[in-house]
């Protein structure tokens, strides 16, 4: 720009006066021009969006994800980064990539970034956009499945670790990102498989971090435990009968008292959410899913007779911090009852989950003392100029659960702050400054994490404080 005015301006042949002027208008054409140290930042961070979007584009929806696109893709990160590698198939077709960042203390316990890379399947019609476009909106929006859950996690992550690697800091703990498949189906074949390996074993890992929700509020939101699934399917018998007829016992009518009962124990549980008493993630939800019952016709149902089965299905969320036995003892004697000809099942499609670790305790991540980690991640948001809300249980399940069955404390945390809570519905999106904000928060607990070594140290290294 400097030169092509320059060369108008030799061009120029004309009076001392005309020369003046241009003079005049090429300083203040310079000082119009824009800083180039700004202009590196913009063009840095539109690099960063640019990154996300290519993530994003990569449709790793179920059933079908593109698993092996999206592992290149994070592979070919790494290697521009400059991390370890690998890329492990617990399951065929199935990949889960592995970064690591090595520590100058490798024996130290490490940390865990961890994220997953399927997203669940979309409603393009009802979408304004390409679901796999990753469209960036006059707003800064960007619209894209997985812009909250949860490829802006995983790619915050690496965007965190490249910043810190070309400052030139160096961990002083090790620092491990997962990026797993399946987590939108169970997990079964990523986080159950990894959390079980030999490879993880070896990792060491001290504390994991994983995904949480978007913040309505200005506040980001960490969960520290989540609700346990229990699926109930309960069935009464009974007496057939003359669809006429009044008579006890049928099977009908055993079922509807137990739906009765079903319904009052939700309410209770609804009101201490409504009256601001408990959080959603605090009481034990109860839904009815599915009713089963009557004659088929060829019409539809029979009409004049009473069937002699009904049944019905619940998917039943619990807290760590309820206490399962009273529950099942409700199941057993209020919803279920033998005296009511009812026979119930737990888990009929799913293994009823644990609300407790491998160590008999409550299956959550402790927010007192007795966990740095907690006040570490308090202290490096802060840091951050970021604001963290109060510890919350998570009201439905992701991977996280995998690492705290083994005992280890997993944080769920996704920084989206100010940004309505799409995951799993039309239109995600998540806006710019939101995401760049996002990557100076993991800077921040990545420099925190990494950097802590009172706790595994019991002594000797307490002077490198
Ligand atoms: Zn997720």
């Amino acid at each position: 720009m400097d030169r092509r005015h320059l060369a108008n301006c030799s061009s120029t042949n004309h009076s001392l006066f005309f020369l003046v002027v241009v003079v005049v208008l090429l300083l203040h054409s310079c000082l119009l021009l824009p800083n180039p140290l700004v202009a590196v930042a913009e063009d840095s961070s539109s690099a960063i969006i640019s990154r996300f979007q290519q993530y994003l584009q990569i449709d790793t929806a179920q059933p079908n994800p593109g698993y092996h696109e999206a592992a290149d893709f994070l592979i070919s990160q790494a290697k521009s980064i400059g991390l370890e590698f690998q890329s492990i198939e617990f399951v065929d077709g199935k990949p889960l990539v592995l970064l690591k960042w090595a520590g100058s203390q490798p024996t130290l316990p490490s940390i865990l970034l961890y994220s997953h890379t399927d997203v669940v399947p979309v409603e393009q019609h009802k979408w304004a956009y390409p679901a796999f476009g990753a469209h960036l909106d006059s707003h800064g929006n960007i619209y894209a499945r997985g812009s909250q859950d949860m490829k802006c996690v995983g790619m915050q992550y690496l965007e965190a670790v490249r910043r810190l690697k070309s400052s030139g800091f160096q961990p002083i703990r090790s620092i491990y990102l997962a990026f797993a498949p399946d987590e939108e189906i169970g997990g079964h074949d990523g986080a159950e498989k990894f959390a079980d390996s030999d490879i993880f074993r070896t990792m060491n890992v001290g504390i994991v971090l994983d995904e949480g929700l978007a913040s309505p509020s200005e506040k980001y939101r960490p969960f520290f435990a989540e609700r346990s699934p229990w699926w109930l399917v309960i069935k009464a018998f009974g007496a057939p009968g003359h669809g006429a007829k009044l008579y006890d016992n049928s099977a009908m009518e055993n079922l509807l008292k137990s739906i009765e009962s079903v319904r009052r124990f939700r309410a209770s549980q609804f009101d201490l959410v409504k009256s601001g008493l408990k959080e959603e993630g605090e009481v034990i939800s109860v839904n009815m899913v599915f009713l089963k019952a009557g004659t088929p016709s060829p019409t539809g149902f029979v009409m004049n007779l009473q069937p002699s089965e009904a049944e019905a299905g619940f998917d039943i969320r619990v807290p760590p911090t309820a206490d399962p036995e009273s529950l099942e003892r409700r199941i057993a004697e209020e919803w279920a009852p033998v005296s009511r000809n009812m026979t119930y099942q737990l888990g009929q499609f799913k293994q009823k989950a644990t609300v407790y670790d491998s160590f008999g305790r409550p299956l959550l991540t402790k927010t007192d003392n007795s966990n740095p980690w907690w006040a570490l991640l308090e202290e490096a948001v802060k840091k951050a100029n970021g604001k963290l809300g109060k510890p919350e249980i998570f009201p439905a399940a992701t991977d996280s659960r995998y690492f705290r069955l083994k005992g280890l404390p997993s944080i769920g945390f996704s920084p989206m702050a100010n940004t309505p809570i799409l995951l799993h519905d039309h239109n995600e999106f998540l806006n710019r400054a939101q995401y760049l904000k996002g990557i100076d928060i993991y800077e921040s607990i990545i420099k925190v994490y990494t950097s802590y070594v009172v706790q595994a140290s019991n002594e000797g290294t307490k002077d490198e404080l």
